[in-house]
C-alpha cells in the first residue's frame, strides 16, 4: 500500500490567488492581483537600525535569537494590547502574521461540521483557515457598508444550527475595499452577544486609512469579539508579526494551539517590530507616509479606470486599505484573466472570493504595488484584454 495523506488535508482547496500568482508574477506583468504592500515603503532604515538595537540590547533571557513564551514577548503584547484599546496585556497573544490568528481560532472555535459564518465576498485566507478546521462556511451577504447585519439576524434567528464564528474584516476590506458602517458594527457586536457566537474582527488594513476618520472598533461594542492586527502592512510582511486580542477565556486554549505549531513567532522579528511601533514618533510619521502613497496610488488607479474604460466599469472609491473591487457588465472576468496574462496584466476575478459562483462579472484591483506612472498603461492593457472578447458572462 502507497502513503497517503489524510482525508482532511485531501479535501482542501488551494488558494485560488497563490495558485494564480506563480502564473502571472512576471516581471513583464503589470500586476494589479497581489495584496503586496508597497515596497518602496518599506521602512528599511528604521528596521536595519532596529536589527542593529536589538541584537546589541542585552534582553537577558528574552534575548531575541533565544526560544520565548509562546504568548510573545511582554513588551510586544503591552504596546498591542495598548494599540487595540480596552484590553489587557493578558488578553493578546503575538501570532506569525494575523494569518496564524484566523488558523488559531478557528481551531480553537471550531470542531468539525460547526457553522462559520462570513461575510460575503470574503478573504480567501479566512475561508481556507475555517475550512482546514472542518467548519462549514455559510456566506452571509455584503454589500458597500459590509456584512448585512439584517441578513445576519435573519440567519441567527432562523431554524439552522447556531455558529460558532462570524468573520469580518471590517476596514477596507478585502476584496471589495469596503468599510463596515457604525451602526452595523453596533448591531454586530450585539447580536453575537446575544447569541453566544463569536466575532472574529479581521483588521490588518486599518493603519492604511487615507481619507475619513477612524471608526470604532467592533470590539468596543461587545464581549464576544477577537480583533486581529499586524505590522504586515504598516511595517512589512515578511517580519510575520500579528496579534489578537482575545476575551479572556479564550486565551488559554489559543496559546496552546499555538504550542504545538510553532512554540512561539520568532522572537527577532517580535523584538524589531516592537522596537520600530513603540517609536512613536518615528511611527507618526511613516503613518502620514503610507496613507500618502496609498492615496496617491489609489487616485492613480481610479482615474486611469474612468479615463480608459469610461462607463464600462464601474466600483466605489475606498477610504483607504489597498484594494478597488469593480464591475466590468457583461465580462467573464475568470475568462477574462487568462487574455489579461498573456497581454500583461493581471487582477484577481471576483468569483474567486464568492463561494456561490457569484461574482463573475467583477474584478479586485489591487493599487498598492504599482507605482503610479504605471496605472494607465495597466488600464490599456485591460481594455485591450477586454476588446480582444474574453466571452461575455452567461
Ligand atoms: N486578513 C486579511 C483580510 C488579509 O488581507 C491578509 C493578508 N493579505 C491577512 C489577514 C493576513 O495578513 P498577515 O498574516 O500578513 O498579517
Amino acid at each position: 500500500m502507497p502513503p497517503s495523506a489524510s482525508q482532511r488535508v485531501l479535501s482542501l482547496r488551494s488558494s485560488a490567488i497563490r495558485d494564480l500568482l506563480k502564473v502571472v508574477e512576471q516581471p513583464d506583468v503589470l500586476s494589479l492581483a497581489g495584496g503586496l504592500p508597497a515596497p518602496d515603503a518599506f521602512p528599511v532604515a528604521r528596521m536595519r537600525e532596529a536589527a542593529d538595537r536589538v541584537l546589541g540590547a542585552s534582553h537577558g533571557l528574552s534575548s531575541p535569537l533565544q526560544y520565548g513564551p509562546t504568548e510573545g514577548v511582554t513588551p510586544l503584547r503591552a504596546w498591542a494590547a495598548a494599540q487595540v484599546g480596552g484590553v489587557t496585556t493578558e488578553q493578546v497573544v503575538i501570532t506569525t502574521g494575523s494569518q496564524q490568528a484566523l488558523d488559531l481560532l478557528a481551531h480553537a472555535l471550531c470542531d468539525p461540521g460547526d457553522v462559520a459564518l462570513v461575510e460575503h465576498p470574503a478573504y480567501l485566507g479566512a475561508i481556507q483557515a475555517l475550512e482546514a478546521a472542518g467548519a462549514v462556511i455559510e456566506p452571509v451577504a455584503a454589500d458597500g457598508d459590509g456584512i448585512r447585519v439584517d441578513a445576519l439576524e435573519a440567519r441567527l434567528r432562523g431554524p439552522g444550527p447556531t455558529p460558532k464564528v462570524i468573520y469580518v474584516a471590517p476596514n477596507f476590506q478585502n476584496p471589495t475595499g469596503a468599510t463596515l458602517a457604525l451602526d452595523r458594527r453596533r448591531a454586530l457586536a450585539e447580536l453575537a452577544d446575544r447569541h453566544g457566537v463569536v466575532v472574529i474582527e479581521d483588521d490588518p488594513y486599518r493603519e492604511l486609512r487615507f481619507r475619513g476618520e477612524h471608526l470604532p472598533a467592533v470590539r468596543t461594542f461587545g464581549e464576544n469579539v477577537v480583533t486581529l492586527g499586524s505590522s504586515s502592512k504598516v511595517l512589512a510582511p515578511g517580519l510575520r508579526v500579528g496579534w489578537l486580542a482575545a476575551p479572556a477565556w479564550l486565551v488559554g486554549h489559543v496559546v496552546k494551539l499555538k504550542q504545538a505549531r510553532d512554540l512561539h513567532t520568532p522572537s527577532l522579528s517580535q523584538w524589531m517590530a516592537h522596537d520600530v511601533l513603540s517609536d512613536d514618533a518615528f511611527l507618526a510619521g511613516h503613518r502620514r507616509t503610507l496613507a500618502a502613497v496609498y492615496a496617491e496610488r489609489c487616485q492613480g488607479l481610479v482615474g486611469a479606470l474612468r479615463d480608459g474604460l469610461g462607463e464600462r466599469v464601474r466600483f466605489a472609491e475606498p477610504d483607504g486599505g489597498m484594494f478597488v473591487w469593480a464591475e466590468l457588465p457583461g465580462v467573464d472576468t475568470t475568462a477574462l484573466l487568462a487574455v489579461a496574462a498573456a497581454n500583461g496584466v493581471a487582477f484577481v476575478p471576483g468569483a474567486a472570493f464568492h463561494l456561490d459562483g457569484g461574482g463573475r462579472e467583477t474584478v479586485r484591483l489591487s493599487f498598492a504595488t504599482l507605482r503610479p506612472e504605471q496605472f494607465a498603461e495597466a488600464v490599456r492593457r485591460l481594455d485591450v484584454s477586454i476588446g480582444a472578447g474574453a466571452p461575455a458572462a452567461s
